[in-house]
């Protein structure tokens, strides 16, 4: 489209004339965008073609009694009732003694890709006996991580068909998650697989499918505390397993089930500036890795408790991306007030299970609408067009009507407008 070449040449005023020249956008759009950017226009330096900060709420989830400590958890979601929900779940694991926790590694995967290759046991012999060499290139790529404590740590080789091989790089990364670091390691080592063994090198990238970076979170409760109006603890706490089952069996019901949980998951990693996208695709691997899709947790009764456990690999980072760049990031690095990258897999970990066993409790019991469309509600006034002042007006007359839509609550901003105009007259 005219106008639209080069963009990524323009300035950030050029590039909200174009968009209004062009008439993609209006002049109120446009105004729109120019009040989330900051006198710093620090996302103009982050990404590609930027023409606004989109924000999205942050709020507090509380009750996160984790190994003996007690955390406040900041997490960033568009989605109304998941703290809501998380700090429900925390809460009721707080009053049985809290989560507990286990990291059993954390280290980073990449793959070296060959292809063409000749005799895959021949070349796997030839890695083994110069793990020594190759490890070392490895780390002269990025020297300061030795410095740091870290480190190339291991090699192994795959083979994925018949001309197809995996070299899979494992380092321990320190702090950070380690995307950078692993590729340029990954790079230095590909080079030298390519001009000393004569190989033919596909790509070279770390995986997302961290398996050597597990965080296992874990709670146990009396049946007695899940005891909720109409039904008994014991009740509520067999439709839990049952539903926990079901996830175990069911695809679609799985992949919901985590849904559930990457709600509270992606709400931690994206307010502590970490790569969203990596965990997703990390842990929805990892849900499939016996080859038939399940549940990330798994609820059992043992002896009168109901135990919950997750298990997923979490490879963020405290420091590195955009960890350090953007300023709410180092602000909820001290709400949440972690010491080690270590520690936020622990936190992330549990919110995971606390949003998990809250979805369910609500799911086999009153059902999962009625305190989601309460909070839900609040948004459709507001998309239906309700000013602040007009809100809780809104919310009142939509819970004594059946159909809590779009429509019933432009029906009642309507209303409320009409009966302020006759009071005027
Ligand atoms: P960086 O490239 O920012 O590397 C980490 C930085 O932190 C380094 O500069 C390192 O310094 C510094 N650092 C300071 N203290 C420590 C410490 N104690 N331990 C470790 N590092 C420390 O980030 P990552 O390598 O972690 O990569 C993350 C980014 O990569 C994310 O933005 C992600 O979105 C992106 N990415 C993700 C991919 C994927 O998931 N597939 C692919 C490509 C990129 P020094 O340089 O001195 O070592």
């Amino acid at each position: 489209m005219k106008g639209l070449k080069k963009f990524y040449r323009k300035t950030l005023q050029e590039r909200w004339d174009v968009l209004q020249d062009r008439k993609i956008l209006t002049n109120e759009q446009i105004k729109c965008l120019k009040r989330t950017t900051d006198a710093t226009e620090l996302g103009n330096s982050m990404i590609e073609n930027f023409i606004a900060n989109y924000s999205i709420p942050e709020g507090v989830s509380f009750h996160y009694l984790i190994d003996g400590r007690d955390y406040i958890v900041p997490m960033v979601t568009e989605e109304p009732s998941v703290i809501a929900a998380s700090s429900h779940g925390a809460g009721l694991i707080k009053k049985a003694g809290g989560f507990k926790t286990k990291i059993k590694q954390r280290l980073m995967l990449g793959q070296i890709i060959l292809e063409d290759f000749q005799d895959f046991q021949e070349l796997r012999e030839k890695i083994d006996h110069e793990q020594a060499s190759l490890l070392r290139i490895a780390n002269e790529a990025h020297y300061s991580l030795i410095k740091r404590g870290g480190g190339a740590r291991w090699i192994r080789c795959r083979k994925l068909a018949d001309d197809l091989m995996s070299i899979d790089l494992a380092v321990d990364v320190q702090e950070a998650m380690g995307a950078n670091m692993l590729n340029t390691m990954l790079e230095a080592v590909a080079d030298y697989v390519r001009k000393e063994f004569s190989q033919t090198v596909l790509m070279s990238i770390l995986s997302n499918y961290a398996t050597e970076c597990l965080a296992v979170a874990e709670c146990s409760m009396p049946l007695s505390n899940l005891k909720k109006e109409n039904f008994t603890g014991e009740e509520i706490g067999h439709k839990i397993v049952q539903a926990s089952r079901v996830a175990q069996l069911d695809p679609y019901r799985a992949a919901t089930h985590n849904k559930g949980i990457m709600n509270g998951i992606d709400a931690v990693v994206l307010a502590t500036g970490n790569d969203w996208r990596a965990i997703e695709s990390g842990a929805h691997a990892f849900a499939a890795r016996d080859g038939l899709y399940r549940g990330l947790s798994q609820w059992t009764i043992v002896g009168g408790q109901l135990k919950g456990r997750i298990e997923l690999p979490l490879p963020v980072g405290s420091v590195g991306g955009s960890i350090g760049i953007l300023p709410l990031v180092k602000v909820n690095q001290k709400i949440l007030n972690v010491k080690s990258a270590e520690e936020l897999e622990r936190i992330i970990a549990c919110v995971g299970l606390g949003q998990n066993l809250a979805a369910l409790y609500a799911l086999v019991s009153e059902g999962i609408q009625k305190g989601h469309m309460r909070l839900q509600t609040k948004s459709l006034a507001i998309a239906a067009g309700a000013k602040a002042d007009e809100i809780q007006q809104v919310l009142s007359m939509m819970s004594k009507t059946k159909g809590k839509n779009l429509a019933a609550a432009k029906a009642a901003i309507k209303e409320i407008r009409r009966n302020k105009q006759h009071e005027r007259n």
